[in-house]
């Protein structure tokens, strides 16, 4: 999904963050992928010039509190 403009409550996400935790494939916090993956909110990347893109992050059972926001 992308939005050519970032809605005011979408962080945007860590510059070194993996992508296989943008796709929403491993927690967002730690990388676990053999965990229950939840969804757990979403961030932003920066895309083209003024754009941003959506990303719907998912967290394994020890950061499922540790929601953004
Ligand atoms: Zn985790």
């Amino acid at each position: 999904m992308i939005s050519t403009t970032a809605p005011p409550d979408v962080p945007p996400a860590h510059p070194d963050v993996s992508i296989v935790r943008l796709h929403g494939e491993a927690c967002y916090w730690c990388g676990a992928v053999h965990s229950t993956l939840t969804p757990a909110g979403s961030v932003t990347t920066p895309a083209g010039a003024t754009g941003v893109r959506i990303w719907f992050i998912v967290a394994c059972p020890q950061h499922r509190s540790r929601r953004l926001q």
